[in-house]
Order: C-alpha cells, then structure tokens, then sequence
C-alpha cells in the first residue's frame, strides 16, 4: 500500500463586502463543512487572490465595490479558468444586469443562505468540476522526476481545473536521508496542488513486474485517470526503464499516455509533443526547489538548466518554455485539456516527428 496524500480541503474563495455576510458564510463553509475558506472585501482584494493562489470554488457577491458583477465574472473566468463561481445576490431581480450574470454563473445563489444550501451548493460545484475535467496521473520512479519531467504541464492542468496525482514509487533512499525526501515530495506535490501517492520500493531495484505493476494498477483503479505522463523508455537508468514498462501494463486503458524527459535519457528521447509552460515556469522551479536536500549535490536539479531545457524545447511550441513529450498514445482526452489550458498540444508544431516519435507499446 502506498501512502497517500490529499493536498488538504478544498479552497473556496468567498468575494463579499458585507462582513456579516463574510462571517456568516465562512462559520458555515470552514466551522461546519471542514472546508478551506479565504474571503475578499474588495474586487481588488478578490483579483489579488484570483492572480496568485488556486481555488477549487468561488463565491461571489453580484456586487462587489469596484466591479459589477458581469465584469467580476469575466475576471474570474481568465484568471482561474475552470474554476466553478456562484453569484451570491441579496434578492432575487429580474434585471438585464442580473439576467447576464445568472447565464454566465456556474450557480446562483439567493440572500438569505440557508446553511444546508450553501454546503450542498459548494459540493454540486466540486462535483461538476471533477466530472468535467480530465483526470490527470503522473508516475515516476524517484522523487523529482516528475516534477522535473512535467511540473510545468501538471501545474497547467490544475489552472485548467483537471485534478492531478502523482505516484511515486520508492523514497529514493539512495539519494539521500528517506524521511527528509518523503517530506519533500510532499512539499512539491502541494505547491502543484497535486495528491501524492508514495510507495516504498528499493531505489535502483524498482522491476518491470510486480510489485511495480500491481502497485500503478491500484492507483489507475483508485483515480481513475484519463491522462497519463510518466518515464520515457529511452533512458540510462533502469528504475525508469521499467517504471515505463510496469505502467505501460497497469494503465493499459488510459486513454493517452506521454512520456516525459529525465535528466538521464537518452539521445533517442524523441517527443513530438511539446507543451508550452510559460506561465508554470516559476511554479515548476518552486516544486524542484522543494528538493532542498538534493538541489545542493545534484547538478541536474540546478535551476538554469532546468529553465535552459524548457527555453530549448520552445523551438518546436509557441512561447519562450515548453515541456517535451514521446506520445505513446493520443486519446480525444488529452488535447482537450491542454486547450483549455492554453497549453500547445493541438497537432505537433515546429518538426513534426510524425510515427517517429512514438512507439510500439505491445
Ligand atoms: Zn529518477
């Protein structure tokens, strides 16, 4: 059994001027419900949060001091796309103004709220937001090598509002104090706002049978996931050899399957996917950098060649950071959810390896 980590309750963002109101939702939403809950009084309060945290839910008063509620929700909709919002309003109005913002809310909710409504109200958004977005799995062998290999797409994933877990299979006990780079894989999952499954294989032992595969089996079966990243074949090291074998088996019903990069792949390492992560760049050298006790003695955790490699790949995507990945396959799923997060992974741009970048998976 692996150990597993949520990335803690879900964050709700309450945007409302009156502070009677603001009490009484967050006793309500935090007190009774268990949910983590942060509120604004202003529309400038409100955007500040929007820009730079992630929010599972918000909730916002039609009128906010500075913005109408239409504007709010456009903003809304930009700054954390996929995000559920529901309109709070003091009474029920059949205004044009009003109209626009109920057509555009994900829910729309009337003063006064009764306690039971507003909890199930915030749970049907949860839900939806689940049953609409991809469900997204990484798997690597080692603490870092997902976050060095995918960090930037996993982090545009949960802008997107796809949930995201990353299975680990062993503490790396090889490199360094186990304990301490438990904690650390923890650390990085969070900053991605990923759930963490960490397993406890002998690094450098990890085999291409079981207990690798049941291990990935229980966790496909647990999350249920539409996407998955994890290593590329073409690589020196053998825990990520077989990592790639055992998932290929256990997770042979995902839909689409990309392959990221290691620090010790090969010169065949051949993506023909490259998604752009300009906006996750600083996000991803956050998640490395959580690696503290492995960013002193290991050269390929040095943050210039991380961003050296992203700025390298972008020749082949749009922006100035990319992500390289081998496609092993393509499902419908997996470019839905890169669109929506403004990720390039429509047809290949640049050189297009065509066949060549992926391979036979029998
Ligand atoms: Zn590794």
């Amino acid at each position: 059994m692996s150990d597993r980590y949520r990335h803690g309750p879900d964050r709700i963002l309450v945007a409302e001027d009156d502070q009677d109101a603001r009490r009484y939702i967050t006793q309500v939403l935090a007190g009774r419900a268990g949910f983590d809950v942060t509120t604004a009084p202003t529309a400038a309060a409100t955007l500040d949060l929007l820009r730079s945290q992630r929010w599972d839910v918000i909730l916002t008063d039609i009128e906010m001091p500075g913005m109408t509620g239409l504007e709010l929700l456009s903003e809304a909709r930009l700054l954390a796309p996929g995000t559920p919002v529901a309109v709070i309003t003091a009474h029920a109005t059949v205004s044009n103004a009003v109209g626009a913002v109920r057509g555009n809310a994900d829910d729309f909710l009337e003063k006064p709220l009764r306690p039971d409504d507003l909890v199930s109200a915030v749970r049907r958004m949860l839900a939806l937001r689940r049953a609409d977005g991809q469900r997204v799995l990484a798997i690597g062998a080692h603490p870092d090598d997902v976050e060095i290999g995918a960090a930037g797409v996993l982090l545009a994933h949960r802008a997107a509002g796809d949930s995201v877990s990353i299975l680990t299979l062993s503490h790396g006990a090889r490199g360094g104090v186990t304990d301490a780079r438990a904690a650390e894989a923890r650390k990085a999952a969070q900053l991605i706002g990923a759930t963490l499954h960490l397993e406890h294989m002998a690094d450098t032992r990890i085999p291409e049978g079981d207990p690798t595969i049941s291990a990935i089996a229980a966790v496909v079966r647990d999350e249920q996931p539409t996407v998955l990243y994890t290593h590329s074949l073409h690589d020196v090291h053998q825990d990520h050899r077989n990592t790639h074998r055992a998932a290929m088996v256990a997770a042979r019903e995902v839909a689409t399957v990309y392959c990221f990069q290691s620090p010790s792949a090969t010169t065949d390492f051949r993506p023909s996917r490259f998604m752009d992560i300009d906006a996750q760049l600083t996000g991803k050298l956050a998640a490395i950098d959580a690696f503290a006790s492995q960013t002193a003695v290991r050269d390929y955790l040095e943050p210039d060649l991380i961003e050296a490699t992203a700025r390298y790949w972008s020749r082949f995507a749009d922006g100035r950071y990319a992500e390289a990945f081998e496609v092993i396959r393509d499902g419908a799923a997996g470019p839905a959810a890169g669109d929506r997060a403004g990720i390039s992974v429509g047809p290949a741009r640049g050189r297009q390896l065509a066949e060549g970048g992926s391979y036979a998976t029998a």
